[in-house]
């Protein structure tokens, strides 16, 4: 089920991938990327034990097998490995199914992913994140996703401070529309997190959006 942003709550199948061009230090998934332990968690995961490689006949034939109308690629940072993903997206278009990348923002997409049936849901990081500016946000690459018809706009905030320096973000780059997503890897956090940013974000003219499966599942890793 995709959990955040304008398809909360729909069925879908994921395809993560492993590696990021970012380290947010409250990442939630660091167990694609974080191989020295920089992030919150301080674990160091192993890239051998959690990552696999898969031919893309053999990816697509397991996502064809969820039977869902819905395809969400994620990661790490999924733009880092477009050119090797072109054809398993045509092939899923090909069969009926919609296909949303979950994006940081920084990489400007392959034209040939710029089609109907394909939706960016792009999270451009603020400094909470403890990434330097210059490595998150890169204005040609937040220009070109806020041209492609249907973009979201997700920003993780945790306080109404932060709704400030998304306005920074959307005034200079035209990143609309705005969802506002609360930081937070357990309920309770994202609860209170949400609950403390809802108006403001409802005085902006902004949307909001839950972290469906946290409330659900908690930080439990899907299989
Ligand atoms: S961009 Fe996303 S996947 Fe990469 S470190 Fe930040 S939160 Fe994690």
């Amino acid at each position: 089920m995709q959990g955040e942003g304008p398809s909360a709550g729909r069925r879908c199948a994921f395809l993560r991938l492993g590696g990021c061009n970012l380290s947010c230090r409250w990442c939630d998934t660091p167990y694609t990327w974080d191989w020295t332990g920089v992030g919150d968690t301080g674990v160091a995961y192993s890239p051998r034990a959690e990552l696999t490689t898969m031919p893309t006949s053999a990816v697509l034939e397991r996502l064809l097998g969820f039977s869902v109308p819905l395809v969400v690629v994620s990661g790490g940072e999924p733009l880092n490995q477009q050119k090797r993903l072109i054809p398993l997206v045509t092939s899923l278009l090909a069969a009926g199914h919609r296909v949303e990348f979950e994006t940081n923002g920084t990489v400007v997409p392959d034209a040939r992913l710029v089609t109907d049936g394909v939706r960016f849901n792009v999270s451009p990081k603020l400094a909470h994140s403890g990434d330097p500016e210059t490595r998150r946000l890169v204005p040609e690459a937040l220009r070109a996703l806020a041209a492609v018809p249907g973009t979201a706009f997700k920003f993780v905030c945790r306080t109404a401070e932060d709704l400030d320096e998304v306005s920074w973000v959307v005034e200079r780059w035209g990143t609309t529309p705005v969802w506002i997503m609360p930081e937070g890897r357990t309920a309770a956090d994202v609860h209170r997190n949400l609950a403390g940013l809802a108006d403001a974000v409802i005085a902006r003219g902004w949307n909001l959006t839950p972290r469906l499966h946290i409330h659900i599942w908690g930080e439990k890793r899907g299989v």
